[in-house]
């Protein structure tokens, strides 16, 4: 019996944004989202982080791209 032990690294470096990474983020200028939005998954309570353009749950790792209307 052969055990295939295929270990892919490609999810090596993963973002984990811990309650201290929120602090880091300062939105500065343009982008002010006082509370951020809440995540659709988590529900209200659940904010989801501002990073660029994206906005990330750190809880289910739900990724909302924002739109430029
Ligand atoms: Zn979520």
């Amino acid at each position: 019996m052969a055990i295939k032990s295929k270990v892919k690294g490609k999810k090596k470096h993963k973002n984990k944004p811990t309650s201290k990474k929120y602090k880091k983020y300062k939105i500065e200028g343009e982008k002010i989202v006082s509370k951020g939005r809440a995540c659709p998954r988590c529900g209200p309570g659940i904010f989801l982080a501002q990073a660029g353009n994206r906005s990330y749950c750190g809880k289910c790792h739900f990724t909302e791209f924002e739109r430029k209307d």
